[in-house]
């Protein structure tokens, strides 16, 4: 008889068929059976009673920028708080000082990582030059995906954002071609430029401390003109294309207007699902994310658009700040730097939109995980299933999580305060990545603990000669 690895007995398991009690064994990393309750044996028994098994969460856009700036975080000080929230891959985005724009850096950012790292990781490349030379090689080196930014690079960040940041949009099509040569999805960081310009310039006539001059500084039309000029462009150039953090109900209704057009997604993040502007006025800059978080009615555009998958994705856009950073922009909206941690947040506020019957549990994690997987080639992940990677997370569905200072992992949990004093229905119990427990209601594990993630995707060799 094998002798597994460990067997978790007794949890609630969702599988592909649906959730079903069942015990999981698991050997070399792999989850190996699926057993009769009490049958099997192994070296380590995890009793699952009351819990409930998922996939693990794939969070496809995280922001740690190591090894620069460690002030605001390292890899594992941010992979830490990514298992204690249930997040078992993550992808990091190319904004590091220099920018992750070439393959050399790509296998940079691998190597630290891999040292690191408590989960696993997938690591973005900026197309840099944009040619398909460029992209192929940090597609052949494991990238996960590209990134890139319709906006200018922000004043004095010029080295993070080089060949990442592309307002013009002939340099926009450009990628959309070069990196559909690699047969790797491209992710868009969607605000118009041009009318960024005008608003901005407006805004500053306005009580720089005002949280409504962010607003005014970035409104919807910037998000919704990018979009629907991208979705245009992707009629033509036949990208995998991936918008990032949708905010607002005027780009809901240009996804809509595209959908079928061409091979496109789009994601949210949980500050636009769950918190709105009124939140933003009380956490002030601490709050100050781009693009902005909006009102009641984008909500619940974004909620109605998750119901109808015109949005497949809910990631975190984990973008730490030091606490210093953020009170250096204290008084001025548009100078505070952008972003919020959201790695504890992600999944316990989704199981609360669970348990509030908001969303179905099956949804939740095609959101989180499994649409992930499928989306940008990681076929072992995303699923609990014979054969499948032991990326798996058990969470009490009616206990309480509270998002404090005191409870949060990230080294950024005092710039978090829009989420200070949430208390969410459903609760992360114990993170396990590759078959090793990571985070157990208190963190374990040990840096390297995660591998790196790389993606399996056909590549389309006549694609690429010909772009
Ligand atoms: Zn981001």
């Amino acid at each position: 008889m094998t002798l597994y690895d460990t067997i978790i007995r007794n949890a609630e398991v969702l599988t592909e068929t649906g959730l079903i009690t069942t015990d999981v064994a698991i050997l070399d990393g792999k989850i190996a059976a699926l057993l009769p309750s009490g049958a099997g044996a192994a070296s380590a028994i995890i009793d699952g009673v009351g819990q409930t098994l998922l996939p693990g969460v794939i969070d496809i856009h995280f922001h740690i920028r190591a090894p620069a700036y460690p002030d605001r975080g390292t890899v594992e000080s941010e992979t830490k708080a990514a298992a204690a929230g249930g997040i078992t891959t993550l992808f990091e985005m190319p904004i590091s000082k220099p920018c992750c724009n070439s393959a050399e850096r790509v296998e940079m950012r691998k190597a630290h990582f891999a040292e690191h790292a408590r989960i696993n990781f997938g690591i973005f490349g900026a197309p840099g030059n944009l040619t398909a030379e460029a992209v192929g090689a940090m597609a052949d080196a494991g990238a996960i995906a590209f990134k890139i930014f319709t906006t200018e690079a922000p004043a004095g960040r010029d080295d993070e954002f080089f060949g990442l940041s592309f307002p013009d949009e002939a340099d926009q099509m450009q990628a959309l071609k070069a990196v559909a040569s690699t047969g790797l999805p491209i992710v868009v960081h969607a605000e118009s430029a041009q009318l960024l310009a005008v608003s901005e310039a407006a805004a500053l006539k306005l009580d720089l401390a005002n949280a409504d001059t962010h607003l005014a500084a970035r409104p919807a039309v910037c998000e919704a003109v990018a979009v629907a000029k991208l979705l245009a462009m992707n009629m033509e150039a036949g990208a995998k294309l991936h918008i990032a953090h949708v905010t607002s109900a005027l780009t809901v209704d240009v996804l809509r207007h595209f959908r079928g057009t061409s091979d496109f997604s789009a994601e949210t993040c949980p500050h636009y699902l769950f918190r709105t502007h009124d939140d933003v006025r009380k956490a002030g800059v601490f709050a100050k994310i781009n693009p902005p978080v909006r009102t009641q009615r984008d909500q619940d555009a974004l909620w109605s658009a998750i119901a109808d998958d015109t949005i497949t994705h809910v990631t975190t856009d984990h973008a730490a700040f030091s606490h210093a950073e953020k009170m250096a922009g204290a008084n001025n909206f548009l100078q505070a730097p952008p972003g919020t941690p959201g790695s504890e947040v992600l999944l316990p506020a989704m199981l609360d939109a669970v348990s509030g019957g908001r969303i179905s549990l099956d949804k939740a994690m095609a959101l989180l995980s499994a649409n992930a997987a499928h989306r940008f080639g990681l076929p072992a992940k995303g699923r609990i299933a014979v054969g499948a990677d032991a990326d798996i997370v058990l969470v009490d569905l009616t206990a309480t999580t509270e998002i404090s200072p005191q409870t949060l992992h990230t080294f950024a949990r005092d710039v978090a305060q829009l989420y200070h004093g949430a208390r969410f229905t459903g609760r992360v119990q114990r993170t396990i990545v590759g078959g090793r427990t990571v985070y157990d209601d208190e963190i374990v594990g040990a840096a390297g603990d995660g591998r790196f993630a790389a993606p399996t995707h056909p590549i389309r060799p006549d694609a690429r000669m010909s772009a």
